[in-house]
């Protein structure tokens, strides 16, 4: 069977693997550009908020308008119940007047911005997942993908882009490994609504082991889970329901949210570590969004991170094609350099949380004495005074409600 041949393969359909695309072909029209996507956008999506961020990112990918014209609401206010040694009781804090960003369907934006970039000229397969990649003696990539009714498919391309979300399929075969910075998972219960749900805000509630995030879905529902460190999922028995409403009940602001509804689904955990790679990129192929790294749910950042990851690797891959290999490694220390200026602003995020200071999960997350060694020397490269630059823009709109 013969193979199509592309400049590039992006493989993976999310904000980061269509920002890339469209990125690219915004530089160069003549690129010839493929991007698989495994599904056809039709099962549901996490993560509803989109960031004011966006608006400038959209913009770079000359997508904004597109965008407006979707009319997404805006998005509720976030609360977060943070609390300091002098307020004993836990702080709520006024609904933000800023501007919190969209509350977006994510099926319907990750497909907009799949069929923008299908009418920028690339190339889009939906329902085409990726199965086998290998790189032959002449340096070009060979790739298997399956099609909707399990047809294989040949692609041949000079660069591959590797933007397949959490589980990532090929950074990993290119020698790739995570550099983990905690264990945070999220351990969660969806309930069906009741009539009276007035309160759309997205809530994150301390207490001494991690913290509740709640969140209004679609369909009149409503999640709610526990976020706290893997290993001290086992020590608090939270996998034992009683132990979860145990913990629920004791809250102050979260359980009055979900008393009256109805749990409908069971006990689910779903990982929400932080991770970087140890490389983003290689001979031939980069990794953007969350194949490249993760932020914690705290920082709402994902989908942004994803489009900005994918616009630099843009840049990176057109210089490459044009013979110039270092720009590789210039995306290499652009990665860690954000990466790092994540981890320290999520540092001083929770070092906001001063009651429980000695228990695992918040001692894991504070100063940087306690540090593991692994975490100090990587932020020891790329240390900057967040005192001085208040530069929240991971964790946008906390600085100012929780210096209380
Ligand atoms: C519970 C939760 C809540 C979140 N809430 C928010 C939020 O409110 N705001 C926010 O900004 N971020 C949020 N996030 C993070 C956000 O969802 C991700 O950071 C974002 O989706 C990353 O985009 P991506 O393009 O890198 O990956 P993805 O969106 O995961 O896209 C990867 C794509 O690759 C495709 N794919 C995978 N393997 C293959 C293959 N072999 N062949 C072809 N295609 C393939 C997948 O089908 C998918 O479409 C949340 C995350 C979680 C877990």
């Amino acid at each position: 069977m013969t193979a199509r041949q592309y400049d590039v393969v992006i493989v993976g359909g999310g904000p980061g693997g269509t920002s890339t695309a469209l990125s690219l072909l915004n530089t160069d029209p003549d690129l010839k550009v493929a991007l698989l996507e495994k599904t056809s956008f039709e099962k549901k999506r996490v993560g509803e908020i989109l960031k004011p961020a966006a608006q400038s990112l959209l913009e770079h990918l000359g997508v904004w308008q597109e965008f407006l014209e979707e009319q997404y609401p805006p998005a509720g206010y976030i609360r977060k119940i943070w609390g300091r040694e002098s307020a004993p009781n836990n702080t709520v804090l006024p609904p933000t007047e800023d501007h919190q960003g969209w509350d977006i369907d994510r099926r319907a934006f990750d497909n907009l911005l799949f069929e923008l970039a299908n009418q920028k000229g690339v190339h889009t397969f939906a329902n085409h997942e990726l199965m086998e990649c290998e790189k032959s003696a002449n340096d070009a990539w060979h790739l298997k993908a399956q099609g909707p009714n399990q047809e294989s498919f040949n692609f041949e391309a000079s660069f591959l882009v590797d933007a397949t979300g959490q589980s990532p399929f090929i950074a990993p075969k290119q020698g790739a490994h995570r550099v983990r910075f905690d264990r945070l998972v999220g351990v969660f219960v969806i309930f069906k609504n009741d009539a009276q749900v007035q309160d759309s805000s997205v809530m994150a509630e301390t207490n001494p082991h991690g913290w509740w995030y709640s969140i209004l879905l679609p369909d009149d529902l409503t999640l709610a889970a526990f976020m706290t460190d893997n290993d001290l999922v086992g020590d608090l028995e939270l996998i034992k329901s009683k132990k979860w409403w145990d913990l629920l009940r004791q809250t102050q602001f979260t359980y009055p949210r979900v008393k009256s509804c109805t749990p409908i689904s069971d006990f689910c955990m779903r990982i929400a570590d932080s991770y970087l790679l140890d490389h983003v990129q290689g001979d031939g192929w980069v990794s953007v969004g969350d194949a490249s790294a993760r932020l914690d749910p705290l920082s709402g950042h994902g989908m942004c991170w994803a489009m900005q990851s994918g616009i630099y690797a843009s840049d990176a891959i057109i210089n490459r094609l044009r013979g110039n290999a270092s720009d590789l490694s210039t995306y290499q220390q652009h990665m860690e350099r954000e990466y790092q200026n994540y981890l320290l602003e999520r540092m001083q995020v929770y070092s906001f949380e001063t009651r429980w200071a000695e228990n695992p999960f918040w001692q894991r997350r504070h100063k940087t004495e306690r540090m593991d060694p692994q975490l100090k020397s990587f932020l020891s490269n790329g240390r900057r005074n967040l005192e001085e630059t208040q530069n929240f823009n991971f964790f946008h709109g906390f600085q100012d409600k929780l210096a209380v």
